[in-house]
């Protein structure tokens, strides 16, 4: 597919009269065609006004109509072939293996979808039937579904090309809910944007979706993102990026006229505990593992262990030294962006150059342009209370080893930490009692909890949750990846004494969707 650089509005493919931006590849840093010209606030609205006919339209098609559409964008991708993997390629610096395994994840994700769509189980439907004999006061009937919020706009991050971007969980999960979706294409993958769109594009015509249940919009700048978030139409924002970006987009949504909710995932540091008898039995093998999570994909995870925590012991000091020793062989890797590139270099800089921080290592140099040299630094417990900045995300393969001096303090260092996406423990059978402490503390300041791995990959299924409290995200009560993440873009409505003609298929007494609904406190199935 030759790519065009236009704006994807509905079934138009259209010139955007804007500023025009090109990809850049970070290994050599040459710009690539085509040039993209942004969208002007008239597409702006154009896509907002599709959407917003599209809505109740689209939010009323079947469960199968809506679950063929979600595989058959899927399909429609797979059909895209390596095209895509090597425009992605180009645009992002990631190896072919990572690019295919993440087309893989994104198309699993709307095949997920598309079976909780068809379960219905994300209606949430309730019945209290009538007690027209009940005293005092007889009860009305009354008929509980889920029904979705509206249009969604969506911003995907660099760092998932497909898997959080066009076509990604925000997307997937919009989509699944019955929202319309209009993304604001990231600027780093102009090109992977454009691609997947027109996978969408005609999968919703093949499957004859009302014509504005997507679009795409191209911008130089923020005016096209922040002009959707604050149009009318709009009633949900999904974003995946930076602190800066999901703030300033949570802001200008809640000084709408219309306050709308904002799901941004933005930063996370993703502590790690060694307990200490894992320490003492298996320090060499942990340090070596910490050391493969820490650099792969140059650290540009979400859920890279950016903060390593570990008690004051001849065991720390080993671990360590093992992870200095296996750091220095690390080879660079390519990052996403210059830009990127840029922020990551000036952010060690500043770790180094904190008076309380010392450097254990550095990775190998790059030969390339923007090329990740790793880095491993140590700071006391008491530091890390004391100074913030030392919490600061380095996004990139960095991270600081802090020394507790006992449990206390590494139980007041986890408290201490702001919300996290992850937290893991390094574990072993004697640490039992002394994580038990720990737990409820974990809890309370992360989204997931793991024993004995490595936070980085993300398991896309029923169970998972990626989110956690502030910073982590903007909104702790919901997960961006996993099928609950439908849940974000849905909201209650209660039908009270609607005659059975005018209540949903949902809500009706013969329940001829077969659903397992909650009929007077108890299941129904
Ligand atoms: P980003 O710079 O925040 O960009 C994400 C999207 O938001 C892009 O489309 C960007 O537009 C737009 N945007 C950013 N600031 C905006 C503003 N003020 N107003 C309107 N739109 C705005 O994120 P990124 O490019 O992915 O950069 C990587 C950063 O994301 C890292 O710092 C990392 O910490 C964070 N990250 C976090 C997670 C997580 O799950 N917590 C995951 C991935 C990345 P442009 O396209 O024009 O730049």
């Amino acid at each position: 597919m030759i790519l065009e650089g236009k704006q994807i509005i509905g079934q138009d493919i259209a010139a955007g009269p804007g500023t025009s931006f090109q990809a850049v590849d970070p290994a050599s840093g040459e710009t690539l065609p085509p040039e993209f010209p942004s969208a002007d606030s008239k597409q702006v609205e154009r896509a907002c006004q599709l959407a917003w006919d599209a809505f109740d339209a689209y939010r009323e098609t079947s469960l199968e109509e809506r679950a063929k559409f979600l595989e058959t964008i899927a399909e429609e991708i797979e059909h895209l072939g390596g095209g895509l993997i090597e425009r992605a390629m180009s645009e992002s610096g990631l190896p072919v293996a990572r690019l295919e395994g993440e087309r893989g994840r994104t198309c699993n994700q709307l095949r997920l979808f598309a079976g909780v769509v068809r379960a219905g189980e994300w209606l949430g439907v309730r019945v209290d039937p009538a007690l027209p004999e009940r005293t005092p006061m007889p009860r009305p009937d009354l008929r509980q579904r889920h029904i979705p919020l509206g249009p969604v706009a969506v911003f995907g991050a660099s760092n998932f090309p497909l898997a959080f971007s066009v076509a990604g969980g925000d997307t997937a999960s919009a989509l699944a809910s019955g929202c319309p979706v209009i993304v604001k294409a990231h600027s780093a993958h102009p090109g992977t944007s454009e691609l997947v769109a027109r996978a969408i594009q005609s999968a919703a015509k093949k499957c004859n979706m009302p014509e504005g249940v997507f679009s795409m919009l191209f911008d130089a700048g923020y005016e096209v993102g922040t002009s959707l978030v604050k149009h009318p139409s709009i009633k949900a924002v999904g974003f995946t990026g930076s602190r800066k970006g999901g703030l300033a987009l949570q802001q200008a949504a809640q000084s709408r006229p219309e306050p709308i909710p904002v799901y941004a995932e933005m930063s996370s540091i993703n502590p790690v505990f060694l307990m200490p008898k894992a320490l003492e039995t298996r320090g060499t093998d942990l340090a070596q593992a910490f050391i493969g999570s820490l650099n792969m994909g140059a650290g540009q995870f979400c859920t890279n262990p950016g903060l390593v925590i570990g008690l004051k012991s001849p065991a720390l000091d080993s671990f360590i030294e093992e992870a200095g020793k296996a750091l220095k062989d690390t080879p660079a890797n390519t990052m996403l962006t210059p830009g990127i590139h840029a922020a990551y270099e000036q952010s060690v800089a500043k770790l180094a150059g904190n008076a309380k921080v010392n450097e254990v290592g550095r990775g190998l140099t790059g030969e390339g342009e923007n090329q990740c040299q790793a880095g491993l630094f140590t700071t006391q417990g008491a530091d890390v209370l004391a100074d913030e900045s030392l919490q600061e995300e380095v996004f990139g393969a960095t991270s600081l080893v802090v020394i507790c001096s006992d449990m206390d303090e590494m139980k007041r260092v986890a408290e201490a930490l702001e919300g996290q996406l992850t937290a893991t423990l390094q574990m072993d059978e004697g640490d039992t009692d002394a994580v038990a402490r720990l737990l409820p503390t974990l809890e309370r300041r992360a989204g997931r909890i793991m024993a004995n791995g490595w936070p980085t990959g993300v398991e896309v299924c029923h169970a998972m949750v990626h989110g956690g409290p502030f910073p982590a995200t903007t909104d702790s009560r919901s997960t961006s990846v996993g099928s609950a993440a439908i849940f974000r873009f849905l909201r209650p409505v209660c039908y009270q004494n609607l005659s059975d003609s005018l209540l949903p298929e949902a809500l009706k007494k013969a329940n001829s969707l077969g659903l397992n609904r909650l009929v007077d406190g108890k299941r129904e199935g």
